[in-house]
């Protein structure tokens, strides 16, 4: 079986490795619907336990990676061995290596302001063959979810890093999915806060 099943959660049995070629196929086809990434933490696990929405976003989803070593541990003892973890910090790291190379777009947003900002100068700094398509921070109101959600279909980025922390990104992406105009998008935390530095 090429999946772990970790308290009724599939997870596949994918190294970073593996996980960056699956994304970077998906940015190289024209599909018509949105790819979501679910970075699975402990946090989630236990939510899908008495949340049935999220459970089923998850369920949906393009990828789970096991986000954090406790997720690889409990594979271990039962449910099938997961090769390594792959947190969602880590996985913006890298794709934002390879996008480098392939002159991927990224869309930013959550976190607060000057966060975003600095994280977005850092990524023009440090890899300057991606494109900050947009970005937003993290901290708005619900009524001007419409006008965020046309700015990122209006950037149409490659990647949407949605760093609202879990579930909260998980829901905004489900919610928005069929708008976003993005190829992938990848719910994870405090990643752009550690990207600022
Ligand atoms: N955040 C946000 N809007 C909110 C709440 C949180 O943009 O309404 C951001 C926050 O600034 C931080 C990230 O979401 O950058 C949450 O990071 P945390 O590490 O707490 O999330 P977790 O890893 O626990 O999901």
């Amino acid at each position: 079986n090429n999946h772990a099943q970790i308290m009724g959660i599939s997870f596949p049995k994918m190294t970073m490795d593996q996980s960056l070629h699956l994304l970077e196929d998906v940015v190289g086809q024209n599909r018509k619907e949105l790819f979501y990434v679910v970075t699975g933490n402990p946090e989630i696990v236990m939510s899908c336990q008495h949340d049935r929405k999220l459970r089923s976003i998850v369920e949906e989803a393009g990828l789970v990676t096991a986000d954090g070593i406790g997720i690889v541990m409990v594979s271990r003892l039962r449910g099938g061995h997961l090769p390594e973890r792959v947190t969602g910090c880590d996985l913006l790291i890298q794709l934002l290596e390879k996008g480098n190379r392939h002159s991927w777009s990224f869309y930013l947003l959550g976190a607060d302001e000057p966060t975003s900002r600095r994280a977005a100068e850092v990524i023009g700094e440090r890899y300057p063959g991606v494109r900050v398509a947009g970005r937003h921070h993290g901290y708005f109101h619900k009524d001007d979810e419409a006008a965020i959600v046309e700015d990122i279909r209006a950037a149409a980025p490659d990647f949407l890093i949605v760093a609202l922390g879990a579930p909260y990104a998980e829901n905004w992406i489900h919610n928005y999915k069929a708008h976003l105009g993005a190829k992938v998008a990848i719910g994870v935390g405090g990643s752009l806060d550690i990207v600022a530095g």
